[in-house]
């Protein structure tokens, strides 16, 4: 029998991590990188920036940390990715799917280009990672899957078509894997935030803020967190926490689920 995992100890684990440029994804990644584990990131922004992130991230906690820029609109890239993992780090440990964007419209003004993005970044990237992961996973004999849900993968806002779509899909497509690969010592589940306050919101502030003419802090009262019972937006600790318990053993029975770390939003 392996060691038990203790959501402490990632120490020789290797864990993936879409979108981990900023936000949430870079949150797990500090945390992995924190408890000894060596970390694959993703994501778009600026090279420096992230070559940056990355040695500041090795240095401080002694641990392996690589970049892949595979882009989540291509399905190859991301299969390339998780090859690039085991290649360079050796194994695959932890698939973290992350990525993801966000686009407010009516539906009947919905850009047909940012439906297709939508769907593609925030649902299939998913089927992509963990179909060239899953045979590493199998192979090792132990696996994690994570997937960042949200709120929105179980109720619905208006104006978000795309985006609660795809959450809803990416729910679905975690209980199927969950299904699949049950007797092989692999979870799959999901995580569902409510409102976290990184960049993909303080976009949604904004432009709310401009839309109803209202100051930013009405904004994020009134209509950000409107929904959100707790009236306090979502920590990133709240959810490394949710994400430390479904890494490790303490959470190997916990499989197919939509984890809500939400304020009590989908409660209502
Ligand atoms: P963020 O904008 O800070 O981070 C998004 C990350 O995805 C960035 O690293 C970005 O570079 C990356 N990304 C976007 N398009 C990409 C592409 N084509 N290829 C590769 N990477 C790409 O936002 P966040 O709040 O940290 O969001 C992370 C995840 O959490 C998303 O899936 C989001 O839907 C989900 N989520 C966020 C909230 C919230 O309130 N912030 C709530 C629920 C769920």
């Amino acid at each position: 029998m392996p060691a038990y995992r203790s959501p402490e100890d990632l120490s020789g684990q290797v864990v993936v991590i879409t979108g981990s440029t900023s936000g949430i994804g870079l949150a797990l990644a500090t945390a992995v990188a924190a408890r000894g584990g060596d970390v694959v990131l993703n994501g778009l922004g600026d090279a420096a920036e992230i070559e940056k992130t990355r040695a500041a991230l090795e240095a401080e906690h002694g641990v392996r940390v690589r970049y892949h820029a595979a882009n989540m609109l291509n399905g190859a890239e991301i299969a390339d990715m998780v090859a690039y993992a085991e290649a360079e780090l050796g194994r695959l440990d932890v698939l973290v799917n992350n990525a993801g964007i966000q686009h407010v419209e009516a539906i009947e003004n919905f850009p047909i280009e940012k439906w297709d993005q939508i769907i593609a970044i925030n649902l299939s990237s998913a089927f992509h990672a963990i179909r060239a992961a899953v045979p590493l996973m199998k192979a090792q004999g132990r696996g994690r899957i994570i997937n960042i849900a949200s709120a929105h993968g179980l109720v619905a806002s208006p104006f978000k078509s795309a985006y609660v779509a795809a959450k809803h899909g990416v729910i679905g497509l975690t209980k199927t894997v969950a299904l699949e690969l049950a007797r092989d010592n692999i979870t799959c589940n999901a995580i569902c935030p409510g409102f976290v306050h990184t960049p993909i919101v303080d976009k949604q502030i904004e432009d709310q803020a401009r839309v109803n003419n209202m100051p930013r802090e009405q904004v994020m009262q009134d209509i950000i967190l409107a929904k959100q019972p707790s009236k306090e937006f979502i920590t990133v600790e709240q959810l490394v926490g949710a994400f430390l318990y479904l890494a490790s053993d303490a959470g190997a029975g916990t499989n197919g689920a939509a984890l809500t770390v939400d304020g009590g939003w989908t409660a209502q």
